[in-house]
């Protein structure tokens, strides 16, 4: 069933408050609009394919989608929500900015952490 909503909710500011700003379907990138990534988009490689682990069968049921996951990107929508730039206001788009900035800060605070304590 496809998403009527075509509103996106950012969150911002430290508080997280949230606000709306419009959006617009997109075909999904990550599986080219088919919903389905086979086997979560691992490849097999041909050697394998053809080996004695996959019999006809099994071959039939892949090209039939039978190993087919929901794409996790679009979760299996096919179309992904993404901000409107055209639509939106400069303000929202300021703010979405400004939750990428602090979103993209924590995650390397957090990275810095992670080496600080030699877990990565
Ligand atoms: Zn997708």
């Amino acid at each position: 069933m496809a998403r009527e909503k075509s509103t996106l909710t950012v969150y911002v500011g430290p508080d997280e408050l949230e606000q709306e700003m419009p959006g617009r379907f997109e075909v999904c990138g990550r599986c080219d609009g088919t919903g389905v990534t086979a086997l979560h988009g691992i490849a097999i490689p041909a050697d394998e394919f053809n080996g004695p682990d996959w019999d006809d069968e099994m071959r039939e049921e892949y090209f039939a989608g039978g190993y087919d996951t929901p794409c996790t990107c679009c979760n299996g929508q096919r179309i992904v929500l993404v901000p409107d730039r055209k639509r939106a206001t400069k303000e929202q788009l300021a703010a979405r900015d400004e939750n990428a900035r602090v979103d993209a800060e924590l995650r390397r605070d957090e990275m810095n952490e992670r080496r600080w304590l030699g877990e990565g």
